[in-house]
């Protein structure tokens, strides 16, 4: 009993101890943090970027608020953008020299090794890794462990960051202008440029990958600097070690906001924090090719209405390989609102400074934009209103071009994206890009709204339900003068096909004898696939509509029709020249519900599988018949229901 007593009063002991000794601890991690802290306040370049302390911050970042004067010093004559609530931002302003940064060995910080500048032993070009598989250098594991590894980080981050992380953060890519690029000449005094990197959430390699990037290929005297803005990223290495590793890098501000402000609202934050003339908007994964910048500013320098985006060239997903993008390329939108860059082929001109002319484009992606910065502002920023990510280009897009601007892509300027194979974070729910494009029907889109309301049926129930609000971003249009979108479906984009959708003549195509919907199932539209059957979705992803050509357009840009070389109906691509083919033709008699085609007078017949080749006239044969796949194929014209079609209409014309 007493030895358990006296070994009681040793713990006792033993445990004050461990107390005293973390109270002491605690103690000197607070003092260093003041020293820190100081150290970087010191650390700012000029009296211009004061920054002052404003908030109490979380132990584990730092958060620095600066003052709206340091914008002004900026050269900022614009009033601060109304949309923001600047109050609720918190703001990082990790500006070093690096002749000043301490010539640290690697540090240790959490779970992450944070390598300095130079810290690379002998290499001209150092390799930034750090983010070492939690710790660790990262290592090619046996099989079908690193499989494993592998698969985790896709579901995570939406790539194949464990590939990403093997690969240095200042890897150069191969040239793929176009040697014509390369006699090039551009005005000395080209505006300055702000590159503003909004994050959420971005796997480390991939971020700092984007920053080294720009770095390393934009010249100096033309990137006044690089903004990073933390979109309230939740991902430890984000902060604390980010801010630290920021802070040994020229020129990089970091910027983070208290709230989710999505991707508009986070570009527009880093538009009013700007202090270049031209604002280069690019997502957290990028990698820019040599010269890239210079073209997009002599462009906007020429014009300064004038939006431009590079060739967007393509990182893979799973092997992080580069892939050049062929040029020509344009930014387009269908009419269910979703963005495509499209091959755009012009007439070959002898000239061979043709092949690097910019080409006009009615809209640009969000991946890599650069905008003049009082332009941006004028024309109203990101619509505020737009939820956190989504379709936001494609309302700038139509708000540039009808309010003034224009948009173009130029070739001898290229940027790698990183293609997700999908977001890697989640959006609260589903409907938040129905959301932003309702704001777009509405808000530009004038009658013209009624074709995307009944291509996305989701968006129009939600708009029944909630009648979304969009006085603010109309008032903006009046007070610009912008023009309608007749003007901008005739002048920018007279490419799009503009439906008709006639009553009873577009909608769903409905079977009778299958109870099924004529549906494509080749994904977006590509030509050239076969036309098949499938339960009518109802979400208007299987609109199609009988046209006054006798065409069956289908697809969201409506530009793939039902054609038939021979028995099965496939989709190509509708004929450009009127009056189209008699391939192309077919007739909808009202009464039998049969849609005839044309050239060959045979009836559109709907197959399930292991249906019967023929149909005749409601007789079903033996059952020695050889059974057929499924699909629509055209067949002799009987009155059998599988020949029976409805185009039936989710959205009632009124209701949009
Ligand atoms: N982003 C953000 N806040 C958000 C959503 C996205 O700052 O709420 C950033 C994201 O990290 C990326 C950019 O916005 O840098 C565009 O998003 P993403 O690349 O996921 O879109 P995608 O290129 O796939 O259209
Ligand atoms: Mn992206």
């Amino acid at each position: 009993m007493r030895l358990w007593g006296r070994g009681r009063a040793l713990r006792q002991r033993m445990l004050c101890l461990w107390l005293l000794l973390l109270v002491l601890a605690l103690v000197m991690l607070g003092v260093t943090d003041l020293l820190y802290r100081d150290q970087n306040q010191r650390r700012v370049p000029s009296p211009s970027r004061s920054f002052h302390h404003r908030v109490h911050s979380p132990v584990d970042l730092e958060v620095i608020v600066d003052s709206r004067d340091s914008a002004a010093a900026g050269g900022l004559d614009l009033p601060p953008l109304t949309s923001l609530q600047e109050d609720q931002l918190l703001i990082v302003p990790s500006f070093a020299q690096r002749s000043r940064a301490t010539p640290a060995a690697p540090q240790k910080k959490g779970t992450y090794r944070v390598l300095l500048p130079g810290a690379n032993k002998g290499t001209a070009a150092p390799t930034f890794l750090t983010h070492g598989d939690k710790g660790k250098s990262p290592r090619v594991k046996p099989g079908s462990l690193q499989k494993d590894v592998e698969v985790s980080s896709v579901q995570k981050y939406g790539f194949n960051e464990v590939a990403s992380e093997r690969i240095s953060l200042r890897r150069g890519l191969p040239e793929a202008r176009n040697p014509a690029c390369m006699g090039e000449q551009y005005s000395e005094s080209l505006p300055s440029a702000s590159v503003v990197i909004c994050f959420h959430n971005e796997a480390w390699s991939t971020l700092l990958r984007t920053v080294h990037s720009v770095l390393d290929t934009a010249p100096k005297q033309h990137l006044r600097e690089v903004l990073l803005l933390d979109d309230l990223s939740q991902h430890g290495h984000l902060k604390s070690v980010l801010s630290e590793y920021v802070a040994h890098l020229d020129g990089v501000r970091l910027i983070r906001s208290t709230k989710r402000l999505g991707i508009g609202g986070c570009r527009s934050l880093g538009a009013a924090r700007a202090a270049g003339e031209v604002l280069v908007f690019m997502d957290s994964h990028c990698e820019c090719l040599k010269g890239w910048l210079e073209p997009l500013l002599e462009r906007v320098a020429q014009d300064r209405t004038r939006v431009v985006s590079p060739v967007m060239d393509v990182i893979d997903w799973q092997t992080l390989r580069y892939n050049a993008t062929q040029w020509p390329v344009r930014g387009v939108f269908d009419w269910r609102l979703d963005f495509h860059w499209e091959p755009y082929p012009r007439p070959k001109e002898k000239d061979s400074n043709s092949a690097i002319q910019p080409v006009r484009s009615p809209a640009l992606g969000g991946g890599v934009l650069a905008i003049d910065r009082h332009f941006f502002q004028s024309v109203g920023a990101y619509d505020p209103g737009m939820l956190l990510l989504g379709a936001e280009q494609i309302e700038l897009s139509i708000r540039v071009w009808s309010c003034g601007g224009s948009m173009e892509v130029v070739p001898c300027s290229r940027v790698a994206h990183l293609n997700h194979h999908h977001l890697p974070y989640l959006l609260p729910d589903q409907e938040v890009l129905q959301r932003n494009k309702i704001r777009i029907a509405d808000t530009w889109m004038d009658a013209y709204r009624k074709i995307y309301y009944s291509r996305d049926t989701l968006a129009h129930f939600i708009r029944q339900s909630e009648s979304p609000n969009v006085t603010e971003q109309e008032s903006l249009k009046k007070s610009l003068g912008c023009r309608n979108f007749h003007w901008f479906l005739t002048t920018v984009y007279p490419e799009l096909y503009i439906p008709q959708d006639r009553p009873a003549l577009s909608g769903e195509l409905y079977n009778v004898g299958t109870s099924s919907c004529a549906d494509y199932p080749g994904g977006k539209g590509q030509p050239g696939g076969a036309m098949n059957i499938a339960p009518c979705s109802g979400t208007g992803n299987q609109h199609c509509e009988l046209n006054s050509m006798g065409e069956v357009r289908w697809g969201p840009a409506g530009a793939l029709c039902f054609d038939s070389g021979g028995e099965k109906v496939a989709l190509s691509p509708c004929p450009t020249h009127q009056p189209s083919d008699s391939r192309f033709q077919w007739k909808y008699i009202k009464l039998s519900g049969q849609l005839v085609h044309q050239q060959s007078q045979l009836c559109l017949e709907a197959m399930k599988e292991g249906g019967l080749l023929h149909s005749d006239g409601g007789q079903e044969r033996g059952v020695n018949t050889p059974t057929t796949e499924k699909g629509l194929f055209l067949r002799p014209c009987t009155h059998h229901p599988r020949q029976q079609w409805h185009f039936e209409q989710l959205v009632a014309p009124k209701g949009a």
